[in-house]
């Protein structure tokens, strides 16, 4: 498949993806559209032209919409067509667009566009789903013979978070404030955070609404997750330390998380399926998959000093993890507890199995044991004021690719 709009080898946008996100720009307001290359697509002048004529179900201004629960809330049918409408339009071979009046209308340059939260996130689940990460983080700070606490590989742990504090790529963060405690003092101290981190994740956006009491198997669990993002779970190492026992964390993790613009569906993801780490011993069978579930998205990190050179300090995948989104899904609702469209569940920090394959300053340091060298601007041990935290996201495979731009955001000092 190729497109009539040029697409460079390398972008992450090409026909094969086409994901939704939300934009506006000096002259529009904000807008659903879908990225292509260096442009986007804007699905309101689509709309207009009767593109979506066969879809009778679309509400008039549903492109029009600041977010997209209201499209997801739709139904897979129906996002499912309107990406095969915009994919047919887009072909080298189809000149209906091309050819069209409103192409220049429709087109819009993506480095002109801003680039907004995708959707109105109500509820934010984070997930510890990678046994690399768990089992790192068990090591250093309790006990590396028994690293994965007894029900790690029994149910996939998560917590819930704060939705509030979700912001999209390019927002800055003010470096937290809270407590902390030095193990060689007595008392605590407030202040700024000093081992301020990072978390390399995925998140997956919901569809639905479920009712309260019902359940999705892991079979049907696919139907209800609309498509992906990266997401960067910032956390304050110090303050997690302090204040996690025993409810787990709070405001170590609640002050911002940041994720990518851009949804890429699991329809666009499809071709990179594959099976996920065997797990033994054997899950509950509610846990069971009938089907692969795991992806192979090829994961980078890089910090980025004020003014200086972008060094990559990690290097992961999404297949690593143990525990996949269809599992994640079951056991959050196998309780009855119910979700809604725009739900945002990310997968935990993902690390691989080798030393530049960890998903965190954490682990890469070794709590601080191992600074990690810079190209540009020393070595970090944790995340430096004026420090900027790029995630890029990208699957390839037989000159298909597919990929999730980035999420880029600078720390600012303290407030
Ligand atoms: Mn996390």
């Amino acid at each position: 498949m190729a497109s009539w709009v040029p697409v460079a080898k390398d972008s992450d946008f090409t026909i094969y993806n086409l994901p939704f996100g939300v934009f506006q720009n000096k002259r529009l307001s904000p807008r659903v559209g879908m990225a292509i290359g260096d442009k986007i697509v804007d699905l309101s002048v689509l709309y207009e032209e009767g593109f979506f004529s066969e879809l009778s179900q679309l509400p008039h201004d549903i492109f029009l919409r600041d977010a997209l629960n209201d499209f997801i809330g739709l139904g897979k049918p129906v996002t499912r067509k309107v990406r095969e409408i915009v994919q047919n339009l887009l072909k080298e071979e189809n000149d209906q667009l091309r050819e069209h009046t409103c192409r220049g209308k429709a087109m819009v340059n993506r480095n002109e566009a801003q680039m907004m939260l995708p959707v109105k996130v109500g509820d934010y689940t984070d997930f510890y789903s990678s046994m690399e990460h768990a089992t790192n983080v068990g090591t250093m700070f309790r006990d590396p013979n028994n690293a994965l606490l007894p029900n790690w590989k029994h149910l996939p742990v998560g917590y819930h978070g704060r939705a509030s504090s979700i912001i999209p790529s390019g927002v800055p963060i003010y470096r937290p404030k809270g407590q902390f405690k030095d193990p060689n003092k007595e008392q605590p101290e407030f202040g700024p955070s000093r081992r301020l981190d990072f978390e390399l994740e995925m998140a997956f956006i919901t569809g639905g609404p479920t009712k309260m009491g019902d359940s999705i198997p892991t079979e049907d669990a696919e139907d209800y997750i609309f498509g992906m993002v990266l997401f960067n779970d910032w956390s304050a190492r110090d303050i997690q330390a302090w204040e996690y026992v025993p409810l787990g964390p709070f405001l170590g993790k609640s002050f911002a998380s940041s994720i990518s613009p851009w949804v890429v569906t699991l329809e666009a993801l499809e071709p990179f399926r594959q099976a996920g780490p065997k797990q033994d011993p054997e899950v509950l069978p509610y846990l069971q998959c009938k089907k692969d579930h795991a992806f192979d998205i090829q994961l980078e990190v890089y910090i980025q000093p004020d003014g200086l050179k972008a060094s990559k300090v990690c290097t992961s995948n999404f297949k690593y993890m143990y525990w996949n989104i269809a599992q994640q899904l079951a056991h959050h609702t196998v309780n009855g507890c119910n979700i809604n469209v725009g739900d945002m569940m990310a997968s935990g920090t993902i690390s691989g199995p080798t030393e530049d394959s960890y998903g965190s300053m954490l682990e890469l340091a070794w709590k601080g044991t191992k600074p990690v060298k810079l190209e540009e601007g020393g070595e970090r041990k944790f995340i430096e004021d004026g420090d900027t935290v790029i995630m890029k996201g990208y699957a390839e495979k037989e000159g298909i690719r597919v990929g999730f731009g980035e999420v880029a955001s600078k720390v600012l000092p303290a407030k």
